[in-house]
């Protein structure tokens, strides 16, 4: 079967949507597809830390990032009781909080504004298979006709999100509900730092904020469990572990919030990359791999990990060489598996901190305390450190920090500083397990 398009991209998001825009300008041939091109109104993606404005930028495509009030941020701010302390980013880098909905916009239209860019308004069915089990393609239903029709193309990235229908066939992942995150608006909202993104520890549970545009400010409050939460119980969270925390120049924008209502809740996935290598398809996004958004790190994995396949694909001369095509595939999710461990361990590993009594104290002193390590801890939120060494040495600092302070303060402290250590090391291990060892990928379709 000749095919039309090099490529074939199901779901236009993030993921799908900045591939497309990075890849179609050098001539290459993409069906685009997607069940809505409208703009939405998300909870998610909206504050980027400095890796992903990084690698947007090394692959020219800076410029999305303008047009629509987006807002510079600079640091992390940490609010424990009446304490506070600020980190800044290393410099020069900066983050960005922003409107996911209008920045995909901005994207979506990057893409489809070449005419290398065929746009398919459908929801995607089923991926295509010829005799040798290789994928071909996608069949979708049309959004206007409802009739099902078919896409070719040697390669097919799947890049249709965190609910993703195509991760049963390309990937042995198993998926865990940590927790759920509550989104509230705050309108004209004085943060005590601005252009920080704020991490508020008093509460039994973390809160964050950032801005999102020059007049609001995004609450993300984590609701704990892997169940949906009642709207009332929604709303005594909030009184109980939320509303006694905010600080007082923020409480008049948040109680307006609060009577206004209608709060949006998403559920917070971790789910590590155990992909299933196939002849002509690839994951990429949220399909692929999940973590905790706590520390805004999913935007630096997605763009990473298409700056990561990019390089694998433009390599080649075209894409009529399925074998090459594999290969390319294959070094992909090798080189992308280290490049993003970090993220995801430390996304899952500060959530468990932050949620742990001990740790969330040890935590705020450890950073308080500034210098080298708080820098070094900083960078690798950032995105900027990929350096697995430096996580893992941080996070022992911190937990060795913590249990040393405590004994300091009382020598009859000790079993709480054994309990630190302890606690320190259950939430490290799985997932240093899940994120650096090695073989994780699987090979062939035979072996699933
Ligand atoms: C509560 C929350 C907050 C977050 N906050 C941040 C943050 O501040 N910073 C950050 O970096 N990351 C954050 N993330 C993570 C980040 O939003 C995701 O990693 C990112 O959006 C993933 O992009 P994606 O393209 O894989 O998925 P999406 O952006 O969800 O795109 C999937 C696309 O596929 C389409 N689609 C789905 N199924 C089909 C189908 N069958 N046929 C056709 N099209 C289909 C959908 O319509 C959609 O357009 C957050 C996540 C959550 C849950």
């Amino acid at each position: 079967m000749k095919a039309e398009f090099d490529i074939c991209i199901i779901g236009a998001g993030m993921a799908g949507a900045t591939i497309a825009a990075y890849l179609a300008p050098k001539g290459i041939r993409i069906a685009l597809i997607d069940q809505c091109f409208k703009e939405k109104k998300r909870i998610v993606g909206e504050l980027l830390q400095p890796g992903a404005v990084a690698s947007l930028k090394e692959m020219q495509l800076g410029h999305l990032l303008e047009g629509f009030d987006g807002q510079a941020v600079e640091g992390y701010a940490l609010l424990h009781g009446d304490q506070k302390t600020t980190i800044p980013y290393p410099l020069p880098h900066k983050g960005m909080g922003l409107h996911n909905g209008l920045f995909l916009q901005n994207i979506r239209a990057s893409a489809l504004q070449n005419n290398t860019v065929t746009q398919v308004h459908g929801k995607a069915l089923q991926l295509l298979e010829n005799d040798r089990h290789e994928i071909i393609g996608v069949n979708y239903r049309e959004e206007h006709t409802s009739e099902i029709k078919s896409i070719y193309a040697p390669l097919t990235i799947t890049s249709d999100g965190f609910f993703s229908n195509f991760r049963e066939s390309l990937s042995n992942n198993e998926k865990s509900v940590t927790s759920y995150f509550i989104g509230v608006i705050l309108k004209d909202c004085d943060m005590p730092f601005p252009k920080h993104g704020h991490v508020f520890l008093s509460g039994p549970t973390p809160f964050i904020c950032y801005p999102i545009s020059s007049t609001e400010v995004r609450l993300l409050v984590d609701y704990p469990g892997d169940q949906l939460p009642r709207k009332a119980l929604l709303q005594k969270h909030l009184d109980s572990n939320v509303t006694p925390f905010i600080p007082a120049s923020m409480l008049k924008s948040y109680q307006q919030a609060m009577d206004v209502g209608g709060f949006k809740v998403m559920p917070n996935h971790y789910m590590a990359a155990k992909p299933i290598i196939r002849k002509g398809a690839v994951m990429l996004g949220d399909a692929l791999n999940m973590r905790h958004p706590l520390t805004g790190g999913g935007l630096t994995a997605v763009f990473s990990d298409i700056q990561i396949l990019s390089k694998h694909l433009l390599a080649m001369p075209d894409f009529s060489n399925i074998d090459l095509i594999h290969t390319k595939i294959e070094a992909y999710y090798r080189d992308r598996q280290h490049a993003n461990a970090n993220l995801n361990i430390l996304a899952n590993a500060l959530y468990g901190v932050m949620s742990n009594n001990l740790l969330k104290a040890a935590v705020f002193n450890y950073l308080r305390c500034g210098g080298a390590n708080a820098q070094e801890s900083i960078s690798i939120l950032a995105g900027l450190n990929r350096n697995n060494y430096a996580l893992i040495k941080q996070f022992f600092c911190l937990a060795f920090y913590g249990a040393y302070d405590l004994v300091r303060e009382s020598i009859t402290n000790v079993p709480k500083a054994i309990k630190i250590l302890i606690d320190a090391l259950i939430i490290i291990r799985p997932l240093a397990k899940n994120e650096l060892s090695v073989g994780t990928v699987v090979s062939g379709y035979f072996k699933k």
